[in-house]
């Protein structure tokens, strides 16, 4: 691995060798938090992505990996999971420096994608076909098979942990994957692919193909040996790519965007509210799909509520991210710190109040990065486009609600349907409310959408398909049936 005070050249990872891209292209990348230059990654072209998928193929078809026994190919994701962990500072301050993340945020993310690679380690041998009592004179069998050459597109966000997500689920059902990560955030999509090869997973099963959606994206989606397409990004982007897939029929799974609700009862539990939500709003400087942008608080505690919650949000360390304090960092790239910003204008335009953020610092330490202060709105109403629209950044919208039916309601006006929260002490009340909200994940006193064992995925506009768990399995299998006759 580059010394990372070096500018580093990094190379595509193709077959378990760093190369350079054929067409000699490279892409600078930035440190979000001062703008210093931090690598060079070369990109891949239309000629790499189809050398990439028929070695891919190639390795699927000759079986090395997909029929390894079950406690070999275990080991080895297992050896992947230590040495992650073995090297976590280093991978931590490589995916603080990429994606703009506070070091306390990295290092938990990154930790995360070990128990992943753990996790996943431990199902390789816990994939159960099933016999089934048929009619006819035999038996009848099922077997879970892998499907092939998985093409695994991630986005800048979280780019180790999400990558981790579809690589150890991919990899334990024998699959071979081609990761395309976003094109500002590949460096730790490289470094794994590096640990696969020190894990002694056989080259080849693992590749990495950094460039442009428009250009190595679009190449490898169209590829006629791509058997899956596993996708997190855009609900734009994910469209167009189950428009692509239609064409071979290609397995599609889709992680997309989201507004999700922050539904607060009266009976909360406040202090502890506040600041979960001040960690759901704002975690990841609010680019995070999971974000809770929506806030729906009951009336008798909008005043109080919002009191507090602006003045937490004012008090929010907003810093550099190689400091243990820093609470939240800089936004992913100064388009991106702009795009948020048009949110700010729409919103105060729509008839919005904000109440505190939005401002850009322009002395000082942060001059450099593409820091934003969050902001808070009241006065909002359902329809405005700050209430419906994915900003994806640190702006959060608060309206009061006076009946549970209309939490609910509220809650549900939304095109996506990824993740949420309810606050209350009523346990019957939290679980009427959870089970009338149209949304892949939910949390009860609590911000959490993350857990390794359990299904995670979206409703509605906000995707298809579920990572983490057993389920994810499926994902990366096509079920098949044997029949054998007794003569
Ligand atoms: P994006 O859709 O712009 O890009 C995602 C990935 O797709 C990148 O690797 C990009 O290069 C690639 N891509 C772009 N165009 C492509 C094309 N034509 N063909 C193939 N690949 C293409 O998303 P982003 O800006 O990187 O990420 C932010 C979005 O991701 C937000 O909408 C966020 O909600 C969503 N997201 C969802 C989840 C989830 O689990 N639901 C998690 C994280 C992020």
């Amino acid at each position: 691995m580059s010394n990372r005070n070096d500018i580093a050249f990094e190379g595509l990872s193709i077959d378990g060798v760093r190369v350079k891209g054929s067409a000699g292209d490279v892409t600078e990348i930035f440190d979000p938090s001062n703008g210093k230059k931090i690598a060079t990654v070369a990109q891949a072209s239309v000629t790499d992505v189809e050398h990439t998928v028929e070695i891919a193929h190639q390795r699927f078809i000759k079986g090395t990996w997909k029929s390894m026994n079950s406690r070999t190919r275990g080991q080895l994701l297992q050896k992947v999971a230590d040495l992650i962990r073995d090297k976590l500072d280093y991978l931590a301050k490589l995916e603080s420096q990429n994606a703009g993340k506070p070091i306390n945020a990295a290092k938990g993310e990154i930790a995360a994608a070990a128990n992943c690679f753990e996790y996943y380690a431990g199902a390789v041998n816990k994939i159960y076909g099933q016999t089934i009592p048929g009619a006819a004179d035999g038996s009848l069998l099922t077997f879970r098979e892998p499907l092939g050459v998985c093409a695994l597109i991630t986005p800048w966000n979280f780019p180790f942990l999400i990558t981790s997500w579809k690589v150890a689920p991919a990899l334990a059902m024998g699959n071979c994957v081609v990761i395309k990560p976003a094109g500002v955030t590949p460096l730790s999509a490289l470094a794994l692919a590096d640990l696969t090869v020190e894990a002694g997973i056989p080259s080849g099963v693992v590749n990495v193909l950094a460039g442009p959606g428009s250009l190595t994206g679009e190449a490898l989606i169209a590829h006629p040996l791509i058997r899956k397409i596993s996708f997190t990004g855009s609900t734009e982007i994910g469209k167009h790519i189950m428009k692509v897939a239609a064409d071979g029929i290609k397995r599609v799974s889709l992680e997309l965007g989201g507004k999700s609700a922050n539904i607060v009862f009266a009976d909360t539990e406040l202090e502890i509210c506040i600041e979960s939500s001040l960690f759901s709003a704002f975690d990841n400087a609010g680019q995070d799909c999971c974000s809770r942008s929506r806030f729906l608080v009951e009336e008798k505690i909008f005043d109080l509520f919002v009191t507090q919650f602006v003045d937490r949000t004012k008090a929010m360390k907003i810093g550099p991210t190689n400091l243990e304090e820093t609470e939240m960092g800089p936004l992913i790239t100064s388009q991106q710190r702009k795009s948020v910003c048009n949110y700010l204008d729409v919103g105060d335009k729509e008839g919005a109040e904000r109440l505190c953020g939005g401002d850009i610092p322009e002395d000082g330490v942060l001059a450099n990065g593409n820091y934003l202060t969050p902001a808070v709105y009241v006065k909002v109403n359902a329809d405005m486009r700050i209430m419906q629209e994915e900003i994806f950044g640190p702006v959060v919208c608060i309206m009061p609600f006076k009946t549970e039916e209309e939490a609910v309601t509220l809650a549900n006006n939304s095109v996506y349907g990824l993740s949420g929260s309810i606050w209350t002490r009523d346990v019957s009340r939290a679980l009427r409310v959870a089970r009338a909200f149209e949304t892949g994940m939910i949390s009860i006193n609590s911000s959490s959408s993350v857990h390794i064992e359990a299904p995670f995925g979206g409703m509605k506009q906000s995707g298809m398909g579920r990572e983490q768990g057993m389920v994810a399995l499926e994902h990366y299998s096509e079920l098949k049936s044997v029949f054998i006759a007794n003569e």
